[in-house]
């Protein structure tokens, strides 16, 4: 089911558009995928490329706060809605600067879940903007929120457990200034659904339990620290594909609120319901990631909230979210250069007819050049009968290898012509030949670095090329990375087929976007073969419409890739220098040629430079 605009308007949020033949952005100017890709290249730039568009941030924060608040207005609901960007999504700086650059109009703040991730936290949000913190803590992390809060900070410790408020109160009494807000994680008895659906429910290894959240109130009561008490938090687990695991959780953590509430602990007064809140990956219209829009989740919320208030006769709860998914996955795109189409070779022009051909591959010859739609089926069996045959006379010797080529790419043609000429039948025999005839794409850029999910968990990106979008595709796809790991690849899967054009690559380029990788997949990416972070450039639009490339930041050296596994730079340095000193054959102005050279290309990152 090949189509020509690759699934764009069931994951594509209008951010990008078809334009003829050409992949473009539905902003300012419009200029296409293709048109930025080309000028980055023109600069120099190899291999995969990863543009950033912030004024993509600033639409779901925009529609994340819209949705919300609108909800609030039809409600009547009187607290606000608040959030905050987990910074696990995606720290690295040119995404955080653009996102706090992005929201400065809504109070947007920042969750972190480690140290590390507080430091940016506290030093990328203005005072007053939320920070949340979550996951284990230890003192120093404590602490550092404690040093937060004295700069001004407006920021909740959430505590996994008992243990995490002994140390709050132990810090508490060295500061004696000044105490953060507290929260608490509650441990949910209803879990979410979907692949990431681990860190809710029951046996999560998150959380506090019924008793432990009422041990937890009595320490608070106990220290005079129940004013701090501000807010109860649960996560039901990432991208939740359906909505009734968030309708339950808002029940369960909404009754734990009211009841606590009821009990004396006044000052609680937000209910954090985390992040899941999922993205639209799919490319085809038979399978959906999601089974519910922004503003159903949006009215849920705030329904629900708002019942729980009413029929316990407490204040209505300040709402928090931390999605980031939802936030980051579209604002990036990868860019990667099709190196190479491996059954290329398997092209009418490649054949070595002899003016005498073994009668067999004469045949296959003949029913490749009289084959009709009539009788399409009866010569593709005979072709495949006659491949078995001619590969079987090789091993004994009787045909030569120039035989056997001309047979492999004669069968490889009639299997086309006939799926071709048979497109519209729907016969299984063909589609399973049509995924073992997939053209395999070799790919500039590694799996495991760009889309790690895909190797981890399968999860599915949208690939687009950047041109040709005026042709149908009819090549079944399979996209290889450059990693010499088998599972560096995505084999065409014929319940959601990729089809890819025919390019000849000796005549053109052909490069292919996978889309909303803006979510988890930079940090998590790992440098199998030691392929880095591709380079990455800020796509900022003005006034005008017209854009400009900022902060661009190329992909690692090979020398800076050595250095950061603690490699030592002098080292590898002098054994270099040495082995080429050491050439006999070689006279000084020839050695220092040769080494010239080798500097240039540790100078280079570590993708391929062929195109
Ligand atoms: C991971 C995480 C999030 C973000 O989840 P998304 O599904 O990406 O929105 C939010 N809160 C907590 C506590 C998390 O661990």
């Amino acid at each position: 089911m090949a189509s020509k605009n690759f699934g764009l308007d069931i994951w594509g949020e209008n951010n990008f558009f078809i334009d003829n033949n050409t992949i473009n952005i539905n902003y300012g100017n419009k200029p296409s995928l293709l048109q930025l890709t080309t000028q980055i290249r023109d600069k120099g730039h190899r291999g995969p490329l990863i543009f950033r568009f912030p004024h993509i941030l600033k639409k779901q924060i925009k529609n994340l706060f819209d949705e919300f608040n609108q909800a609030r207005l039809g409600l009547d609901y009187k607290s606000p809605f608040r959030a905050v960007f987990p910074l696990k999504v995606n720290q690295l700086p040119n995404f955080v600067n653009s996102i706090t650059e992005v929201s400065k109009e809504y109070n947007y703040g920042l969750e972190a879940g480690s140290k590390a991730e507080l430091i940016i936290a506290m030093s990328h949000t203005r005072l007053g903007e939320p920070i949340t913190i979550n996951g284990f803590k230890d003192k120093a992390l404590i602490s550092l929120c404690f040093i937060a809060g004295s700069m001004g900070h407006n920021i909740t410790i959430i505590i996994e457990g008992i243990n995490e408020l002994n140390t709050i109160l132990g810090v508490s009494r060295e500061f004696k200034l000044f105490t953060p807000k507290i929260g608490m994680r509650i441990r949910l008895h209803s879990s979410g659904i979907g692949i990431w659906a681990k860190s809710g429910g029951y046996s999560s290894k998150f959380g506090l339990s019924a008793t432990e959240l009422l041990e937890a109130y009595d320490i608070l009561k106990a220290n005079n620290l129940l004013d701090k008490f501000y807010m109860i938090h649960f996560h039901i687990g990432s991208q939740m594909g359906q909505i009734s695991p968030l309708k339950k959780a808002l029940r369960e953590a909404g009754n734990i609120y009211a009841q606590l509430h009821k009990m004396g602990a006044t000052s609680l007064g937000a209910i954090n319901i985390g992040g899941g809140l999922a993205v639209e990956y799919s490319q085809h219209s038979n399978i959906r990631d999601r089974n519910y829009s922004i503003r159903e989740f949006a009215n849920d919320v705030v329904f629900s909230m708002c019942e729980i208030a009413k029929s316990n006769s407490v204040a209505q709860p300040e709402i928090f979210i931390e999605s980031g998914r939802f936030v980051a996955s579209a604002h990036s795109v990868l860019i990667a250069p099709v190196l190479e189409l491996f059954s290329q070779e398997y092209n009418q022009k490649a054949l070595r007819l002899k003016k005498q051909n073994p009668p067999l591959v004469q045949e296959l010859y003949e029913l490749f050049s009289s084959m009709t739609k009539e009788v399409a089926r009866e010569y593709l069996h005979d072709g495949l009968d006659h491949l078995e045959s001619l590969l079987t006379l090789f091993d004994l010797g009787y045909i030569d290898i120039i035989d056997r080529s001309n047979s492999e790419i004669l069968v490889d043609l009639i299997i086309k012509k006939a799926i071709s000429l048979l497109k519209d039948e729907n016969i299984e025999e063909l589609r399973i030949l049509e995924d073992k005839i997939d053209e395999k794409y070799l790919v500039n850029f590694s799996l495991f670095q760009s889309l790690p999910d895909y190797w981890g968990l399968k999860q599915n990106f949208p690939i687009v090329p950047l041109s040709h979008l005026d042709i149908v595709p009819t090549r079944s796809a399979t996209i290889c990375d450059i990693t010499c790991d088998s599972d560096g690849e995505i084999p065409y899967n014929r319940e959601i087929p990729l089809n890819l054009h025919d390019i000849d690559l000796s005549k053109e380029e052909y490069f292919l976007g996978f889309f909303l990788i803006g979510a988890y997949q930079e940090i998590l990416g790992m440098k199998h073969n030691l392929f880095t972070h591709p380079t990455e450039i800020v796509v900022e639009f003005d006034d005008n419409g017209d854009y400009k490339f900022s902060n661009i930041i190329e992909s690692q050296n090979l020398m800076d890739i050595l250095e950061d596994i603690e490699y030592e730079r002098s080292k590898i340095d002098k054994s270099l220098k040495n082995n080429i000193d050491n050439i006999k054959d070689l006279n000084d102005i020839e050695k220092d040629k040769l080494l010239g050279k080798l500097y240039l290309y540790l100078s280079q990152n570590g993708y391929l430079r062929a195109y």
